[in-house]
């Protein structure tokens, strides 16, 4: 019997343990994590959490009970502070150290700061944790008008909650439309429209210049305004700060692992150690959906390269890490879905038109399938995992025709041409 060792116990740390056991692996497993909390869900944390009067035990995977009965020793509240790659050990925060067999790095990422004069004002919050979907809950009870800095998926998801609230919001954006760095032109451009006539304002193309504040406190006192840099002054007595995120890949780099954002694993995510590897969010890996190596930031990526990684500690088959990417997005009345890479499309169909609530965007990268962002059309959402799951072909006519059934090509026997 030998340690595994799982730094982080986020998403991909939990799945990981949960599915070693499920595979049958009797090695001694230590899940530590430098949260306070049992391993929980963070993608109601943008959506229901604020909503509803959700506790933080709401969102957790497994109960302490659970952990104990399959044997995952968790060390909590714990940081991994360095990796000994000679000794076969990691030091902790607590000033132990553990040895390891097998050591995967799930550490996933931290928000970006934001960093301009008066970016420390109290009333600045950013999201990643339950404890701050607490403050920003708490904070959102008493707020009269806010800013959310970052049109991405989590800016949006709250911004959508405050104006369903009927609070005045604006989400400041340095690109010209949402999302852009994931979705197309056409999803982007709708969610626009719907969450104006929501009541969200946008300004696009904007640079933040400071936080401002009652003057006499200066950057300590609570924030009053956003200040972009044509002069524009937006009143907010709470702002989310929602800009990106960064890989915690500190741990990799200092012990001499090649990363650039984000830890480089190969094709069964193992970095160039190979008792070590690294999974979910923090993870670079190659993708069959692009044409780089990708660091793919959600759930069902974190659950499937935990279950692969598992299958080999296991001893299992577990081939190349080539699952379907998928990811969803609720903000008020839209739900999106998103099978596939689009980053690199060079070509977009439409099937269903954007004014009349639910459509989706496929679209190609040299002819051949490579993303679909569907809002409010699941069926199209899953016929399109399993079209590129399958590699089948479908040609940018036969996606933008109604009349072609895309779910009986989906079903078929994939081609791999
Ligand atoms: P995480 O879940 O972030 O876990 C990493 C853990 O490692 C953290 O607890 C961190 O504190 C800990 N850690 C870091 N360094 C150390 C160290 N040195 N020692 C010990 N512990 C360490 N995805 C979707 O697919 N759909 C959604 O709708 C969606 N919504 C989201 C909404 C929010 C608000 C957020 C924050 C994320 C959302 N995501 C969503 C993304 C999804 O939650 C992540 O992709 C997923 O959590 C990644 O899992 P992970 O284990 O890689 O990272």
């Amino acid at each position: 019997m030998g340690n595994i060792v799982i730094v982080g116990s986020g998403h991909a740390g939990y799945q990981l343990a949960a599915a070693l056991r499920h595979a049958g692996n009797d090695d001694a497993v230590f899940l530590v994590g430098d949260e306070p909390h049992l391993p929980y869900q963070r993608p109601p944390l943008s959506k229901d959490y604020l909503k509803t009067a959700m506790k933080p035990e709401d969102l957790r995977f497994w109960s302490e009970e659970q952990f104990a009965e399959k044997a995952i020793e968790r060390i909590v509240g714990v940081a991994v502070t360095a990796i000994d790659r000679a000794a076969g050990a990691v030091s902790l925060s607590n000033g132990h150290r553990l040895g390891f067999d097998r050591l995967v790095l799930a550490t996933g990422t931290r928000n970006r700061v934001l960093a301009v004069p008066g970016g420390d004002r109290a009333g600045i919050y950013s999201l990643r944790t339950v404890d701050d979907a607490e403050r920003i809950r708490a904070a959102l009870a008493t707020a009269a008008s806010a800013v959310v800095i970052g049109g991405g998926f989590i800016g949006l998801e709250i911004a959508a909650t405050m104006a369903e609230r009927g609070l005045p919001v604006t989400v400041v954006e340095a690109a010209g439309r949402v999302m852009g760095r994931v979705v197309g032109e056409a999803v982007s451009r709708h969610h626009e429209r719907v969450l104006s006539a929501l009541g969200v304002g946008f300004r696009f193309h904007a640079k933040v210049a400071g936080i401002l504040g009652p003057e006499n406190l200066g950057s300590t006192g609570r924030v009053e305004a956003v200040l972009l840099g044509d002069g524009e002054r937006l009143e907010a007595d709470i702002v989310i700060v929602g800009i990106g995120v960064l890989p915690n890949q500190e741990l990799a780099v200092a012990s001499d692992l090649a990363a650039g954002d984000g830890i480089l694993v190969d094709a069964g995510l193992a970095t160039a150690d190979p008792r070590i590897f690294a999974i979910g969010d923090v993870a670079r890996h190659s993708s069959l959906y692009a044409s780089a190596p990708v660091r793919i930031e959600s759930v069902q990526n974190a659950t499937d390269q935990a279950r692969l990684v598992a299958a080999r500690l296991a001893g299992k088959p577990a081939g190349a890490y080539g699952a379907v990417p998928w990811f969803w997005s609720h903000q008020g009345s839209l739900k999106l879905q998103i099978a596939g890479l689009g980053h690199e499309a060079d070509e977009t169909v439409l099937r269903g038109r954007p004014e009349d609530g639910a459509f989706s965007a496929f679209r190609f990268r040299a002819g051949r399938l490579v993303a679909v962002e569907s809002v409010d059309r699941p069926t199209d959402h899953m016929a399109a995992r399993r079209l590129l799951a399958g590699g089948t072909m479908l040609t940018p006519g036969q996606a933008a025709d109604e009349s072609f059934d895309l779910k009986a090509l989906a079903m078929a026997r994939p081609q791999t041409a």
